[in-house]
């Protein structure tokens, strides 16, 4: 059994990967402020005395025993990201300064949750990890942006300077059950309006592009990165390679939810990425990983849970 501290645990990706690593056996730690995240999220899972909630800030030091660390908090959606945009640069830095800290301390393997935010808006399509991204320093999106890159500078250093045992995935837009009915993100927005019968918020003209990863298929691929063999460090991208115009995205709800919402067009958002698309060859090759859940049966899961939850 391992000591496993989750940092966001309590958040969306957080609290699968709470569930996947307790299913197995692990004694879980999950430290969450909350802010995005939602004790809702494990409360099925309390009874198991194998984990433990606390609440703390990730920019304050933290001084607990652990054997690996899973870094995922920040909030994610840009809406939420850009409440407090100093907070969330804080929240990157800070929170990756005491987490590495932290791995040091204990010489605990530690895997920081980055993004396909870190190529901005790229030039370089599909984005191989090679590519170094094309990034505003000081629009709306940077404090996001700019914090996930200088985390992976920090987490290299460390490695580097101290010999930390770090792991870096870039995560591509990911989707599923227990996203916040309020998140902000497209595909929770999309789905929401469809079942509420309001209208759909498409930004711009709804050419731009996503590629959408399924939940599960996300949290095998960041567990088995966790277990990569020590001095593979990544940083390895994973996502579903399907790529997507957001009007195609509103179509296929429209489609699967049976709704009769219209579309609507709102302007689009500064630095707001043109198009992305994960290549996954390097995960593939290392972590003999790739999606299984295609983007309907995937959205079909998601609108089940969100008629759940609504009513
Ligand atoms: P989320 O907002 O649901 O979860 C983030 C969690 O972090 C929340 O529980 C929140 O309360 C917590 N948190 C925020 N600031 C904190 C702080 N200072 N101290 C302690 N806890 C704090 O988002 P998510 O989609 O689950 O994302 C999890 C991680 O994965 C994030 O680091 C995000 O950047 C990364 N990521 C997610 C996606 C995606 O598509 N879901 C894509 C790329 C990267
Ligand atoms: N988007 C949209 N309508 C919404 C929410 C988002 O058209 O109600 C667009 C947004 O402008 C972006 C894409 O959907 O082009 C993905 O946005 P999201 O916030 O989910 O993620 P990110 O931009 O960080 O990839």
């Amino acid at each position: 059994m391992n000591k496993i501290l989750i940092t966001g645990g309590a958040g969306f990706l957080g609290s699968h990967l709470t569930e996947k690593l307790l299913k197995a056996g692990n004694d879980v730690l999950v430290v969450d402020n909350y802010f995005t995240g939602n004790k809702d999220n494990l409360a099925h899972l309390l009874p198991n005395p194998h984990l433990e909630l606390m609440r703390h800030d990730v920019t304050f030091p933290l001084y607990v025993e652990t054997d690996q660390i899973y870094n995922l908090a920040c909030p994610a959606s840009p809406v939420h990201y850009q409440y407090d945009p100093v907070q969330t640069t804080k929240t990157s830095v800070h929170g990756a300064i005491n987490m590495l800290g932290l791995a040091k301390r204990t010489r605990a393997r530690i895997l920081q949750a980055s993004t396909s935010e870190v190529y901005g808006d790229p030039e370089v399509h599909p984005q191989p990890e090679e590519y170094w991204g094309k990034v505003n320093p000081i629009g709306i999106r940077s404090c996001y942006d700019e914090g996930k890159r200088c985390a992976e500078t920090l987490f290299f250093d460390y490695h580097r300077q101290h010999d930390l045992d770090i792991k870096v995935v870039r995560i591509f837009n990911t989707y599923g059950p227990r996203m916040h009915p309020n998140d902000g993100r497209v595909v929770s927005n999309f789905i929401v309006q469809a079942l509420q019968g309001k209208d759909i918020t498409i930004y711009g003209d709804g050419q731009q592009t996503r590629s959408f990863c399924y939940v599960d298929d996300l949290i095998d691929a960041m567990v088995a990165m966790m277990n990569t063999e020590k001095g593979f460090t990544g940083p390895v991208n994973i996502g579903n390679p399907g790529e997507f115009t957001m009007l195609q995205l509103a179509e296929t709800v429209l489609k699967l939810s049976g709704s009769k919402s219209k579309i609507i067009h709102q302007s689009l958002p500064s630095d707001d990425p043109k198009q992305r698309q994960p290549n996954i060859d390097l995960a593939k090759a290392k972590l003999g990983w790739q999606p299984k859940v295609n983007l309907e049966d995937g959205l079909k899961e998601t609108i089940a849970y969100f008629k759940k939850v609504i009513a």
